[in-house]
């Protein structure tokens, strides 16, 4: 595996190198969606140095020196890296995922996350939030940004929490003597108190932002996927102690209940969000919550749930009910004014393919400008990212993705991408 990564990293490391006496490398780009505004720009230049956009400049400009570098996209749409707001990737599904928890070592978990971050960057997929694993990511996270292995640009919660017998309870479906007791260290709660020093424990393990489950979910080996399965007061408890540690919350959901309490609690996003009643997208309007819909996940947990015995007989009643419907709620929540930024839940399927679910979100109704946006510039709002991401303008970091055709005309051609750069290093150039 190691020796496909070794052309990448020696590519990294030659434009790294030059970096330092100022190399500049110019983007000659025959479409350009900055997404500072929908209109394409034709025939631009679009100037990096240093890691970071340095000018955006009309036709196509010649280096000034001998040392600079052209990229010819001139057959290309060129855009800001795309930006993944829900992903795992510690994991994938397979048939034996739920066997696997008893079989594989932190480091398996460790090398099977090197492929699916090379295979969710490549897809022009430059930063994602990680909502969820065992730890694992956060070393993940720590290897990308030295520049030790290939991936996105990480935000990840780490590990996720809900109370005992809840979506994350990590021990859900052992035999009993097994069960132990899970506690706040592994994101199971009970009370206020246990929600705050599970947030301290995820910030100390080095949390980025805070992932919680107010309702049941889909995948994890227990009856309910959609109660309420934590009360106002613990998320109240999770959403002001993670203030205070300049956390953000994002939290999984699929019943109405559980998601009135999160967003009244003051969650920064909910996820999933599949039975999402007017009163919810109302509440969540007047919040100012966003919405990650995960569309693809609905999808593929329902498609996955068709082949006999692929998931524990407690889960596929789950994924049938649930699974179809997200494509639907995120239609509605859409044309009810809830922000919206996007997010695949990829792990639930093949880790990659994460550019699908901008033609779900067209088929449910969304323009495909508007698609994109969610995946740029409000990606990079619902991070705190604005300063660096989101957009290809002057002072931002320089992760450009381009694809063939042009997504406005037709979004599957967000499927297609044929470059990638991240802060400023070429990962890809078909
Ligand atoms: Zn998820």
């Amino acid at each position: 595996m190691f020796h496909r990564y070794l052309p990448l990293l020696l590519g990294s490391f030659l434009l790294s190198a030059p970096a330092a006496l100022a190399q500049k490398t110019y983007l000659h780009c025959g479409r350009l969606l900055d997404m500072r505004s929908d209109r394409a720009q034709t025939a631009v230049t679009l100037v990096v140095e240093n890691g970071r956009v340095l000018a955006v400049e009309p036709g196509y400009s010649a280096p000034a020196s001998a040392r600079d570098k052209v990229i010819d996209l001139k057959n290309r749409t060129v855009l800001p890296g795309l930006i993944d707001c829900h992903v795992h990737l510690e994991g994938e599904t397979s048939k034996d995922n739920f066997l696997r928890e008893f079989t594989e070592n932190p480091a398996d978990v460790a090398f099977g996350s090197l492929d699916h971050a090379r295979k969710t960057l490549l897809a022009g997929f430059t930063t994602v939030r990680d909502l969820g694993g065992s730890g694992v990511n956060v070393a993940l996270r720590n290897a990308i940004n030295q520049g030790k292995v290939v991936g996105p640009r990480i935000f990840t919660a780490r590990k996720a929490i809900s109370g005992t017998g809840g979506h994350m309870d990590p021990t859900n479906g052992y035999r009993l003597d097994l069960m132990g007791t899970a506690g706040p260290a592994d994101g199971v709660i009970n009370s206020p108190d246990e929600a705050r020093q599970a947030v301290r424990e995820q910030y100390k393990r080095g949390a980025d932002l805070i992932k919680i489950a107010s309702t049941g979910g889909v995948l994890s080996v227990a009856k309910d996927g959609s109660a309420a399965q934590m009360t106002e007061a613990e998320i109240r408890a999770v959403v002001e102690t993670a203030r205070d540690l300049g956390l953000s919350v994002a939290c999984h959901a699929h019943g109405a209940e559980g998601m009135k309490r999160a967003i009244r609690a003051g969650v920064t996003s909910i996820e999933h969000g599949t039975l999402m009643d007017d009163e919810t997208m109302k509440l969540m309007a007047k919040n100012g919550t966003w919405y990650v819909p995960t569309i693809t996940a609905g999808k593929s947990v329902a498609d996955s749930a068709r082949i006999p015995n692929y998931y524990p007989p407690l889960v596929t009643p789950k994924a049938l009910a649930i699974g179809p419907r997200l494509q639907g709620t995120f239609g509605r929540a859409y044309k009810a004014g809830v922000k919206i930024a996007f997010g695949t839940d990829a792990a639930v399927f093949r880790h990659g393919v994460n550019a699908l679910e901008f033609r779900y979100m067209v088929e449910a109704g969304m323009p495909a400008a508007q698609a994109l946006r969610s995946a740029t510039v409000s990606a990079a709002e619902l991070l705190g990212q604005t300063a660096n991401l989101g957009t290809l303008e002057p002072g931002k970091l320089a992760d450009v993705v381009a694809v063939e055709g042009d997504p406005v005309q037709d979004i599957n051609a967000m499927q297609q991408v044929r470059f990638v750069m991240k802060q400023g290093v070429v990962y890809r150039q078909d």
